[in-house]
């Protein structure tokens, strides 16, 4: 099982370089905020929980998260590998999942950490936009060519509901501290990478493609 890490603030382009990467690598693209809408989209117990932190901005605590996240990585398609976006969030999770695989005789490969100053990640996630399908927009760095459309199947384009300002600016203020203990915990295991993640999406991913490629490290 191959098993990479994408770090990075939100707003930082994981999910756009996850799913590239998924793609590239044949591997399972695995967002702990994908599950979470996913479970509050279908109304259950967990999700109705979670939703109390989502709406916050909050962290959802370490024990709800790592658990649907191990009963996620035990299901078949994760089984040739995974691209973890915004899983490990705090130093705790990244403990649960060396742990967990462990348990499975492997390791996280690289911890990739997509590097954008805060200026940024703020205007970036207010003009953020998505299809239910799951495709992403940006109104100014990679807007839809039909305004309010999706290029790929033409459905009407939501913006999330943590994506308005004051919520982005929560997020921003509650998940960074906890988001450099796990930067720091990768850095310590010596598989830490750095990338900048102003640059433009195709740019960033031949980075990242080209340090798996040859087992680089830039951090
Ligand atoms: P995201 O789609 O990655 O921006 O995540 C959306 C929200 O889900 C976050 O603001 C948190 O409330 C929650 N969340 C996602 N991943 C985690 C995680 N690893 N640990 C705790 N909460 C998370």
């Amino acid at each position: 099982m191959r098993v990479l890490v994408l770090l990075g603030p939100p707003g930082a382009g994981k999910g756009t370089q996850a799913k590239v990467l998924a793609h590239e690598l044949g591997i399972l693209h695995l967002a702990s905020g994908d599950l979470f809408r996913a479970e509050i989209a279908a109304g259950t117990p967990f999700g109705r929980e979670a939703k109390t932190y989502l709406d916050r901005g909050a962290l959802v605590p370490d024990e709800l998260t790592v658990r649907m996240i191990v009963d996620r990585l035990s299901q078949p398609d994760a089984q040739a590998g995974v691209v973890f976006d915004g899983f490990p969030r705090t130093g705790p999770q990244a403990e649960a999942l060396d742990a967990a695989l462990a348990k499975r005789g492997t390791r996280v490969e690289h911890a990739i950490y997509l590097d954008v100053p805060t200026e940024e990640l703020v205007r970036r996630l207010s003009s953020r936009w998505l299809c239910p399908e799951g495709h992403v927009y940006n109104t100014m760095a990679n807007p839809p060519r039909v305004p309010g459309e999706c290029d790929h199947d033409g459905k009407k384009l939501i913006q999330r509901d943590d994506d308005r300002p004051e919520t982005v600016r929560a997020r921003l203020a509650q998940q960074l501290a906890p988001l450099y203990e796990v930067v720091d915990h990768y850095r310590e295991q010596g598989n830490l990478s750095v990338i900048d993640g102003t640059q433009p999406i195709p740019a960033v991913s031949a980075d990242i493609l080209r340090l798996l490629r040859v087992g680089d490290r830039a951090a």
